[in-house]
């Protein structure tokens, strides 16, 4: 049974304990009376989970356990789900009954899954945005392996998620012959926000692989065998992946952080709500005036930020702004490519599959591993670690020696 200790110092709630949310508890000090809640009990690595999907990854690798992260930081880890969050009275409510009160709360709930309405999404295909969500996938799939010779699959979304789901099923061969893929994106081309040569680039190998593509109209209902198209059309989908998006969880409307109008939680570039000082808006649920990418990394900073404001906020300082800094962008297309953006030039190469590792690793470790995440199944990752930083991640972050790589291609490299 969870018990609230209250020790008699300014207290803080963090509301989502994943990538933003341990990043914020990672940089308070015992100082402050923090409470991380999350109804998950394990930390997720979530730029990863597609791997699970071909085994490259096991479930256990990605997930770490909050409470021992939060019990060596000082702070309290509750497992339950939030509510509301009664900004008014300083108070969050949570499902299990639980009222804490607090003097800061930090809100870093990520979004959910966005379906766009399409009649039948929620029942019929599978999120593809934790650990949980891609277990369910492998075991429906190997059920209709199990069952049929061939299986059709369509993953619906043609963006980073989607490719990158798409690329770990096509990893291994002859597995990925007995299936029936097709990618369905609403917009014109497949990665639509990034320069047009990736999607010309990783279109190529569609062919090669006997992969469907449906390019210009959205899903308007799905069915537990079809997926039909706004232009009239349907797919053939015995398994249905939905990696088409996120929106922001309703809570943040039941607590007024979200009004008509809005998009996601609006911030002020010190990371604070617009509704409310004390309540700062962190991850890929807050909007800063000018948005930014929905990027773990961004949430990391983000975290680290809302931190160091509470602490000058709790001392009647000036708060700082955060300055979002634009970082590389890996894309894994599973063993068969791996693509680097950084900005309007794009390269490629398989030998940056391990870029892609170690950038994540990094940024990791960037939020405070060293005092945290440590334990037994973690020493093999910091060797790891140190042996990155100290010598792939020099070369990597220097896109002319990049460029000169063996087997490295230069798609773009526009200013
Ligand atoms: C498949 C996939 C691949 C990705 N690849 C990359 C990549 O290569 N590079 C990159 O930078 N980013 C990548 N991202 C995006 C990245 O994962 C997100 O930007 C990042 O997770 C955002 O961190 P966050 O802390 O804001 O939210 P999240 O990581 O989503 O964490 C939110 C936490 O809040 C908890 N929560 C939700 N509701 C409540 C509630 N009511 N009460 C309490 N807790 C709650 C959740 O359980 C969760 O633990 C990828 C995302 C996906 C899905």
């Amino acid at each position: 049974m969870w018990q609230f200790v209250h020790r008699n110092r300014q207290r803080v709630v963090i509301v989502g304990g994943n990538f933003a949310g341990l990043s914020a508890a990672s940089k308070l000090s015992r100082r402050f009376d923090v409470t991380v809640i999350d109804p998950l009990q394990n930390f997720e690595w979530t730029p990863n989970i597609h791997e699970i999907l071909s085994g490259v990854k096991s479930e256990n690798g990605l997930l770490l356990s909050r409470s021992k992260i939060l019990q060596r930081l000082g702070h309290q880890f509750l497992q339950d789900s939030v509510s509301n969050i009664s900004i008014e009275d300083n108070l969050v409510h949570t499902q299990a009954g639980i009222q804490l009160p607090y003097d800061y709360c930090v809100v870093a709930t990520g979004g959910e899954r966005q379906t766009y309405g399409a009649a039948g999404a929620e029942e019929n295909s599978f999120p593809f945005l934790a650990v949980h969500h891609i277990r369910a996938i492998k075991k429906r799939l190997s059920t209709l392996l199990d069952r049929q010779d061939k299986v059709n699959v369509a993953i619906v979304g043609g963006g980073v998620s989607g490719v990158e789901a798409l690329g770990e099923l096509l990893r291994h061969d002859p597995f990925h012959a007995r299936l029936n893929l097709t990618l369905v994106e609403a917009g014109a081309r497949i990665l639509p926000s990034l320069p047009h040569q990736l999607d010309t680039d990783i279109r190529q190998y569609f062919k090669k692989y006997n992969v469907a593509l449906s390019l210009g109209a959205a899903v308007t209902s799905l069915s537990t065998d079809e997926v039909e198209l706004s232009n009239g059309s349907s797919v053939a989908a015995d398994l249905t992946i939905w990696a088409a998006g996120v929106k922001p969880p309703e809570l943040l409307v039941r607590s007024g952080l979200l009004k008509q109008g809005d998009n996601w939680a609006p911030t002020k570039q010190t990371l604070q709500s617009q509704y409310a000082d004390n309540v700062f808006v962190i991850g890929d649920v807050g909007e800063l005036p000018k948005p930014i990418r929905k990027q773990a990394y961004f949430a990391i900073e983000m975290g680290e930020s809302a931190a160091r404001n509470i602490q000058l906020l709790a001392r009647s300082r000036p708060l700082k702004c955060f300055k979002p800094v634009n970082k590389p962008m890996l894309i894994a297309f599973g063993a068969i490519d791996t693509y680097l953006v950084v900005g309007n030039t794009v390269v490629a190469g398989k030998v940056l599959a391990a870029a892609k590792e170690g950038i994540f690793q990094l940024s990791m470790f960037r939020l405070g591993l060293p005092l945290g995440f440590i334990d037994t199944q973690f020493n093999t990752s910091l060797r790891f670690f140190t042996s990155v930083k100290r010598i792939f991640l020099p070369e990597l972050l220097s896109l002319q020696k990049i460029k000169s790589l063996k087997g490295v291609r230069v798609l773009t490299s526009n200013p």
